[in-house]
């Protein structure tokens, strides 16, 4: 019996275990230390390269999660209760539900059709509405580089400096990706990292918040570590939270950055044998670069099917509730109550999933956009139809370190093999 193939698994460099014995041998088994200073240096060395110019001067701060950077960044932006923040609506729930967090209401914005991230268009003219509206400006802005692809950040800067709001890129699933040969995360004020379990790279679970400079650093710090005032005793001023990472998490992120190009150069490698191999199969198309100004990290490989494409045993997609969380998402789902809802994919979509579930291949639908969310029914939305249709023709198929060229190839076939 073949292996089960994931979407993305992690992948070991060999060196985690000497830092996180170094970490036992010296004591630090804390939120803090010298592998969580070594893998910030390491990121800052990463993040600040750039492609034959002078090198940026950005500043990297390790936090338990992604989705705490992004709640750090929002803060510092002075997003609080009654505020808007705009936030690319195709995109994973912990780009939005930190807007949440601080009382603010999230402004979705639709996608543009090549890049499948924020339109700035779309952008300009739901500042122009919100403003309109409520006679407030949005007090961030989001773009996130879905699947690893690359925003315009040149085109969402211009929009955000008219308006004078600040920019926080989600480059959670971008890390290492570029535009116009500059590392995503690095020209809003403030960028998004995940190394969560199946990112590009992992310490079991954590994040990072790229900053402006030494300053915007601290700021972050001091709200990542309970907000503590220099007095012998506790003394607050401000309300914190407990985000720091842990220095055992770093030392597996110091193993990580060991390999971090070897993994981006094999996601992009499994992206151009798909390309490569679904050439020839007929309303089946891969998700790409739009132009050279795009450097996407793949870090999941995309694909869409037409309408029109017939896959085998799509009469029955659907016909039963789903018991469990599809692929084994992490943590507990609440049982689903139905078998369909008003927004998902197309039955074939549905369908060529089950084929490749059967084929021990996990694939995953799109991320449904968040407007389309219940829980997000209220929500101010600006949209054109972009997110909602890839959504229904879309499916994520398995890419890093750990899916080899035979892998490709039997993924291929079996998706060439479910079309009818
Ligand atoms: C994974 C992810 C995050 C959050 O990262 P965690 O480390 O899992 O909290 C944020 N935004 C996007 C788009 C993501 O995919």
């Amino acid at each position: 019996m073949r292996n089960r193939i994931y979407l993305c698994l992690a992948h070991m460099s060999g060196k985690e275990m000497d830092y996180i014995k170094e970490a036992f041998d010296t004591n630090w088994v804390v939120p803090m230390g010298p592998n969580v200073n070594a893998f910030e240096e390491d990121l800052e060395t990463f993040v600040n390269d750039l492609h034959g110019d002078t090198p940026l001067d950005k500043k990297v701060v390790g936090l338990s999660s992604g989705t705490a950077a992004v709640h750090l960044a929002l803060l510092a932006c002075g997003v609080g209760p009654g505020d808007e923040v705009i936030v690319q609506t195709f995109t994973f729930c912990a780009s939005s539900h930190p807007v949440t967090y601080l009382g603010a209401t999230p402004v979705f914005v639709d996608s543009e059709p090549d890049s499948w991230n924020m339109d700035p268009d779309l952008l300009e003219e739901a500042i122009r509405d919100r403003i309109a509206l409520t006679g407030k400006t949005p007090k961030a802005i989001v773009p996130v580089a879905l699947y690893g692809m690359p925003y315009q950040i040149d085109r969402i800067m211009e929009v955000a400096a008219r308006y004078g709001i600040p920019v926080v890129e989600d480059a959670a699933e971008g890390l290492g990706s570029r535009y116009d040969g500059q590392v995503l995360g690095t020209t809003g004020e403030y960028g998004v990292l995940s190394f969560n379990g199946n990112k590009m790279i992992t310490t079991s679970g954590g994040g990072a918040l790229v900053c402006r400079d030494d300053a915007s650093k601290k700021e972050i710090l001091y709200y990542a570590t309970q907000a503590r005032e220099s007095y012998p005793y506790y003394q607050h001023e401000h309300i914190g939270f407990n985000y720091r990472m842990s220095n055992i998490c770093a030392g597996i992120g110091r193993g990580q950055m060991t390999v971090i190009d070897d993994h981006i150069a094999h996601h992009r490698h499994v992206q151009e044998l798909y390309c490569l191999l679904l050439d020839g199969a007929d309303g089946v198309t891969m998700h790409r670069n739009p132009s050279d100004r795009y450097d996407s990290n793949f870090w999941l490989c995309a694909a869409t099917l037409e309408p029109g494409v017939r896959v085998r045993g799509e009469e029955n997609a659907y016909s039963a509730v789903v018991t469990g969380a599809v692929g084994g998402a992490a943590g507990v789902t609440h049982a689903a109550r139905t078998a369909v809802t008003d927004c998902q994919p197309d039955n074939n979509v549905e369908a060529l999933r089950v084929v490749l579930d059967e084929a021990n291949v996990e694939a995953r639908p799109l991320w449904k956009p968040m407007h389309r969310q219940p829980v997000y029914r209220n929500a101010p939305a600006y949209v054109n139809g972009v997110s909602e249709d890839l959504f229904r023709r879309g499916i994520c198929l398995p890419a890093g370190p750990c899916v080899s060229d035979e892998d490709v190839m039997y993924i291929v076939e079996t998706i060439k093999s479910a079309i009818i």
